[in-house]
């Protein structure tokens, strides 16, 4: 069987160990530049490759074609591929018919990265021999090449979950889904529901769906869909029989016959939606019987991911915080949302089409200074000039930190949200990130 695999990044290299090791003839082909490391393993894997170019001879008689998340559909090759039918596979699709590891599968438009790190801290503590991979870390595939886990935690955006057809993870997670990533589903955000919801298509009365039950789309889905899995629901905004939820500050973890409370404020991390995320990561653990002391004491201790709410320094009692991975305003409003004292937002990037309205309210009653940090600021300026006092145009980040240095007093905090995507000033969000981090330390 001859497998090629279009993108020699992380999930491409990893199929390819996989493949070749499972008796493939691999093959795999790059549109772009190889990195040097990966070259260097597949030689050592003695698999062969190309990169900077795509030689349609050799990828077209093809018998299976794994493709990176990454590459379109409209993409030339794919569409010879798809013209002569050839099957083109994802890597959790491919990877998932040589391991009969339990997955724990999570995905949604905010907080896929946060449940996945957390769910991954509470079953490593709880003495599991788990791994971490899907958007996160080393592939997969790879991973299951190595045969080293019997569990894994798999973080699943919905480019990957488009590709999959018959993998089921035994329990899914869909965090929460406000729209995102439109330009990928026709401007559609049904397109965009259904393709979360593909991450319980194909599961059975055996296996579990974890859902936000405060989340309007993912409850109307459940109305108007069916899924075989069990449902097990988590809210902060009311009671549940069955499934986690708030009560008076105290978090009700009410899933399995072992029962247990635990107050928000011995949650490391702040925030309502690190309340989701805990409720989520839990119920994991919980269902795989992990005892519920390790689960508080997993959910205390447990240190957060670089990016998201991170505190950055503390400096004349003006607490700075890095919410750079914030790309939409979902994200930031959860941000301003957490914020207990008087806030200087540094905002603004590529605008995906953002609607602020649902943060007039926070900004209003928390937000004492705007500093709008991008190429175009109109729509942030048109929302919100009228409902800060100060507001500030900035076109770097060393500039826009010192001007928030120059508002903040002691006892404010600075906060990083931009609620945009990065590309018109930085490489990406965590370029973003550290750019900022670097400006506060230099203060
Ligand atoms: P993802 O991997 O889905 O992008 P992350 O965990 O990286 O999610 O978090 C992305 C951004 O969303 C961060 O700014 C983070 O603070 C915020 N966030 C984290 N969890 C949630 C949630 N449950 N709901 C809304 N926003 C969240």
């Amino acid at each position: 069987m001859r497998l090629v695999i279009l993108g020699g990044g992380e999930s491409g290299v990893g199929t390819a160990i996989l493949g070749k090791k499972k008796g493939y003839e691999v093959f795999v082909s790059d549109f772009g530049k190889i990195k040097n490391n990966y070259k260097e393993v597949l030689s050592l894997h003695k698999i062969k490759f190309e990169d900077e170019k795509h030689t349609e001879e050799l990828i077209l008689n093809a018998d299976v074609v794994m493709k990176s998340p990454g590459i379109p559909d409209k993409a030339p090759i794919i569409k010879k591929l798809i013209e002569k039918n050839v099957p083109i596979l994802s890597e959790i699709e491919f990877t998932n018919q040589f391991t009969d590891a339990i997955t724990i599968g999570i995905t949604g438009s905010n907080g896929k990265t946060t449940t996945t790190m957390m769910t991954y801290h509470l079953l490593k503590q709880g003495g599991l021999n788990v791994g971490l991979a899907g958007n996160i870390g080393k592939s997969y595939a790879w991973q299951v090449a190595e045969g080293k886990y019997d569990t894994y935690v798999l973080e699943l955006s919905s480019f990957q979950l488009d590709g999959v057809e018959t993998y089921k993870p035994h329990i899914a997670i869909i965090t929460n889904i406000s729209p995102d990533h439109l330009d990928r589903y026709e401007y559609k955000f049904e397109n965009y529901i259904a393709s979360k919801f593909r991450i319980t298509m194909n599961q059975t009365e055996e296996d579990y769906l974890i859902y936000d039950a405060d989340d309007e789309a993912i409850t109307n889905w459940l109305q108007n869909n069916t899924t075989r899995a069990k449902l097990i629901p988590f809210s902060i905004s009311k009671p549940l029989d069955f499934g986690a939820f708030l009560e008076d500050n105290n978090i009700n973890f009410n899933t399995t016959n072992e029962p247990f409370v635990m107050p928000t404020n011995q949650l490391s991390l702040e925030g309502k939606h690190n309340v989701k995320n805990a409720m989520a990561a839990a119920t994991v653990a919980q269902l795989l019987k992990i005892r519920k002391e390790t689960i508080r004491e997993s959910l205390s201790d447990f240190q957060g991911v670089e990016h998201r709410l991170e505190k950055v320094l503390k400096i004349q009692n003006v607490q700075y915080i890095n919410d750079s991975k914030a790309t939409n305003v979902n994200a930031t409003f959860f941000a301003l949302d957490s914020m207990t004292t008087p806030t200087v937002w540094i905002v603004g990037g590529v605008d995906k089409g953002n609607d602020y309205t649902e943060l007039m309210p926070l900004v209003n009653e928390k937000v004492k200074a705007i500093i709008c940090l991008g190429i175009d600021n109109a729509k942030i300026i048109d929302a919100f000039a009228d409902v800060v006092d100060v507001l500030i145009e900035s076109s770097n980040m060393a500039d826009a930190v010192r001007q928030a240095n120059r508002i903040a007093e002691k006892g404010d905090t600075v906060l990083l949200s931009p609620a945009c995507a990065s590309f018109d000033l930085f490489e990406n969000y965590e370029d973003r990130g550290r750019q900022f981090k670097h400006a506060v330390q230099n203060l």
